[in-house]
Order: C-alpha cells, then structure tokens, then sequence
C-alpha cells in the first residue's frame, strides 16, 4: 500500500480512530476497551516510559504474558519512537540474557516470577518492570500517576518501530528491525485484501510476542475500527463458544485441526463467520478439505515472516488454491530464483523466494554483514524458502531452504537443539529434524548418535536437563538412538533420509484389518 509522503505509525492509528467510543477489545477477563480507551491507556504508559528515561530509538523489552498493557506498550513505544522488543515467554533466563546483551534496552518488562532472575541483566540505566497477564505489577503501579495525554514524537516511516529476533540456523538469533512505514503499509493492505471493516470482530487467541498476532492480527482490525476478542490462549471450547459472534478468525494450522476435533463444529455454529485466515506453518491441503466439507469455508492461507510481514495472500474474492500461499500481495514483488547464482527462474520452476517491497524490513540489527548478505542491492530480501509459481501466479512453498522445524507455529532451529543434546556425555553426535505430527504440523524429533560403551540413553534426564536450558516447545518430543547417521559424499548429514525413514512416528497407528 501507498503510504503518504510523511506519516508515522502512531499518527495513522490516530487518524483512523474515526469512532473513538467503538469497542476495540473484549478480553476473556471480562474488560472491554473502547479505541478511546486503548489510545490513553497507550498514552498513559508513554508517559510512564519516558520517566524510565525511555527516549527515541531506546529499546524496550518485553517478556510477559498476553495482556492488553503488553499490546498498548507496543503503541506507547511507537508513540514515543522507542523500539519494541517482544520476547517469546518460554524462552529462559539464559536464553533472554543473549538478546538484552545484545539489543541492550533501556527498559526491561518481564513476569513478576522471573524478575529475580532478569534484574541482574539490567546493566546502567537500564531497569526491570514487571507485568502480569491480569494487567498488574510494578509498571502499572507506576502508571497510576500517568497522565493520559502524551504528546507523540515527531517520527518519519522510516523510523525503527520494533526489533523481532529471528532464531539463525548458525546458533546465533539475529534481530529484525522493522520501520513504521513496514507495518503500516502491511496493515493496510491486509485489510483491503481481506475485506475488513468496522463491522469485523475478529478471534484472536494467538500470542503476542510473535508477528502473527502482534502485527498481523491486531494492526489490520486496528486501522479498520473493528473488534478484537481478545483471548490470552487459544482454548478450543472458548474459541467454539465465540464462534457464533465472530466474523474472523486468524490462526495457526493447530487451530484448525483442533477445531476439526470438535463435533459441534459445523455450519450452523459459524453462519457468522466470513473469513478463516491461516499462516505461520504449511496448511495440509487435507486440513483445508476437511474444513469446506464441515463448515463451506475455504480456509484463507497466506505466507509471511518476521522479517517482512506478508508477502502473499489466497485472494478473499476469487479462488482460494489448497497448498498453495496464493498471489502476491498488490505492492510486493515476489520472484523466484536459483539459490545458487541469484538468477530469476522462469515460472513453474522451484526455487529461492525473494521478496520486495515497503512491507521488508530494514535490516538486522547491529549485523550489517547478515543484512549484506540476505537483502540485494536491489532491494530484494532472501527468505530462505523454496518456492514455485504456477500457471495462475499461485505460490507454494516447497520447502525451508534451512532444516528449520515449525511446531504448533513456532520456529525451532536444529542446529541450537543438536548443540544442547551433543554436550550430554554419553552423546557421540545428534540431528534434530521436525516430522509430521498430527496436531503440531511438526514434531521436533533428535536422532542420536551414542558413543561406544553407552548401550541406551536416559531420556527423561535428558528432556529435564534440556527444559532447563531451552524454551518448552524446542525440547524434542522423541529421541531415537542410532549407530551412524547417514551423510553425503560432502559429509553433510542428510536429514531428507532420516526424515523420510521416521515419517510416520507421530502417526496414529491403524489396526490391522
Ligand atoms: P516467522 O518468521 O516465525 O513468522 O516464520 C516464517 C516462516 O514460516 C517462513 O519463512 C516460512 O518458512 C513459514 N511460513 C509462514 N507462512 C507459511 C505458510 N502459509 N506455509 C508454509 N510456510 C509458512
């Protein structure tokens, strides 16, 4: 989407406000926030950061639960013109110590039960605030004396709005730093592509640490004036119950084959519904099936990713093409070439995707070399995906150029996982891979190598060791010992083999007939 020559993000969600006593937000705790009310409670809390000594371009950190004070410090940071950086909450002490070293931010907000653990971290004059997902603690205590009003900074598109680290598959996360201009012109191209208005009400039960419910979800219903049911998880008997007041949904593929689980899903139940968007991992063209014959709906995917917000989109009006990610979105260049040479392929062949346009991040942070590396001179970011085009201008995804495994939505990266089970003594070496699970999309799986004289493994020391060190959702699910890994001439471990040979671990066995 265009954006006007001179803007700032803030300044565009003050400009659509065009009903400030509108309901913005029903949370599951029974608060219901007016658009008026969710500008002051943002302007209350930029109050409250500024005498934290938060200023333009200082970072925020932010490790807390799903809550509306964690999405309005979003705001406040964009109104301030401090940056926003949103940590996943399963990730431990250890592992938030990397990005505070290396974002270094004025202000860290965490829960209350990992304060003793964060406050050493805060190193000059950074300080520690905490915020539970009930709206209290020390930074709302603080906002007691806040006024509502702020005055907004004087900020350009250009301006860095948020950092979102992005795990690296050579061990180290690199972060991601967004400009207002990126997500406000995503916003409004999604809500134009997908119809919204101020009539939707959309189900948002995805977490907010994440691109997914932090941009995509919220900022398209905020810049349409429409209403959020506003969820702190999903939990498929309330996302069931709500339903029948809903308009929308935006959701992870678990989403929807847990819904699918249910027997009372079925047309009656969303007669209100006009749209199911899904993202963030692969929809099975099966799910997509089983969804239409259940409910008439054809599931809406789209593809996207923290660097670049969305790229395409199955369109709202037209045909919705299962396993497919569908059509770029209007002001977005998406093209295909060889990984190897850089050259564009023609149509039909698989390839890297690359993208282009005002919804691609500036860069990495403090990683000029990275940003040289992933985003061409002219322009075009790497995304690390294969990708092809059909007949139609329909993109699927063919593969992740890296072995990344996505499960329940979440990234996991082999390569910090192997790293973590090779230092247990008994382990000669090890290959993580993500096989298909039917609730997860993927389940992390480590295949491991024992060194002689280790007949068996104990693998419920190590799953206790490895949730010490790493967030919940990396831990593998299933351990598998073997005598060797199979490589290639190049001695690169194949994990296409290994994949292939464990393909069926997460499937539920059929009885014999
Ligand atoms: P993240 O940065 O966490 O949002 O993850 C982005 C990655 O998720 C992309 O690079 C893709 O590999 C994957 N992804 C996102 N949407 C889809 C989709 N609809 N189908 C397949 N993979 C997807």
């Amino acid at each position: 989407m265009q954006l006007p020559d001179t803007g700032n993000f803030s300044a565009l969600v003050r400009e659509k406000m065009r009903q400030p006593d509108a309901v913005f937000m029903c949370c599951d705790d029974g608060r219901v926030f007016s658009y008026a009310d969710y500008w002051s409670l943002s302007g209350r809390i930029a109050n409250g950061l500024a005498a934290h000594s938060v200023g333009v371009g200082d970072r925020v950190a932010v490790q807390v639960g799903k809550s509306v004070e964690a999405l309005a410090t979003f705001l406040a940071c964009a109104r301030l013109g401090a940056i926003f950086l949103p940590l996943n909450t399963a990730y431990t002490p250890a592992e938030v110590s990397y990005f505070v070293h290396d974002a270094e931010p004025a202000l860290i907000i965490c829960e209350p039960e990992k304060f003793a653990a964060l406050a050493p971290m805060a190193k000059g004059r950074c300080q520690v605030l905490t915020l539970d997902d009930a709206g209290g603690g020390s930074l709302v205590e603080a906002l007691q004396k806040q006024p509502d009003v702020f005055a907004d900074a004087a900020l350009t598109w250009d301006d860095a709005i948020a950092i979102l680290y992005t795990s690296g598959t050579t061990g180290k996360s690199k972060g991601a730093l967004l400009s207002h201009g990126n997500l406000a012109s995503n916003a409004l191209t999604l809500a134009k592509t997908w119809g919204f208005t101020a009539k939707d009400v959309l189900i948002h039960a995805l977490p907010v640490y994440h691109t997914h419910g932090l941009f995509t979800a919220t900022n398209t219903v905020l810049l349409s004036g429409g209403n959020l049911l506003f969820r702190r998880r999903f939990d498929v008997d309330d996302v069931m119950s709500l339903l029948p007041q809903a308009t929308t949904m935006m959701g992870v593929p678990t989403f929807y084959t847990r819904l699918l689980k249910q027997d009372k899903l079925t047309r009656e139940l969303v007669q209100h519904m006009r749209l199911f968007i899904s993202g963030s991992a692969p929809l099975l063209a099966e799910t997509h099936a089983k969804f239409h014959d259940r409910t008439g709906h054809a599931i809406l995917e789209r593809y996207g990713m923290t660097e670049t917000n969305m790229n395409t989109s199955n369109p709202y009006v037209g045909i919705r093409k299962p396993g497919t990610v569908g059509l770029p979105l209007a002001g977005v260049e998406v093209r295909i070439t060889d990984p190897a040479s850089g050259t564009a392929l023609p149509q039909g062949e698989i390839g890297m995707i690359e993208v282009r346009g005002p919804n691609v991040f500036k860069g990495y942070w403090r990683n000029p070399e990275k940003t040289a590396q992933e985003i061409r001179a002219d322009g075009f970011f790497i995304t690390g995906d294969l990708g092809q085009f059909d007949k139609d201008g329909y993109l699927s995804i063919s593969g992740r150029g890296k072995d990344l495994v996505i499960t329940g939505g979440f990234n996991v990266y082999p390569r910090e996982i192997e790293t973590e089970i090779d230092l247990f003594p008994e382990v000669l070496e090890s290959a993580v891979i993500g096989l298909p699970h039917p609730d997860l999309g993927e389940g992390v799986t480590a295949i491991i190598v024992l060194k002689s004289g280790h007949a068996a493994m104990d693998e419920a020391a190590m799953v206790l060791e490895l949730q010490k060190r790493l967030a919940k959702f990396k831990v593998p699910k299933r351990f598998i010992a073997v005598s060797e890994l199979p490589r290639n001439a190049m001695g690169k471990v194949q994990k296409n083999l290994l994949r292939e040979a464990y393909a069926s671990l997460f499937q539920p066995q059929r009885r014999p007939v």
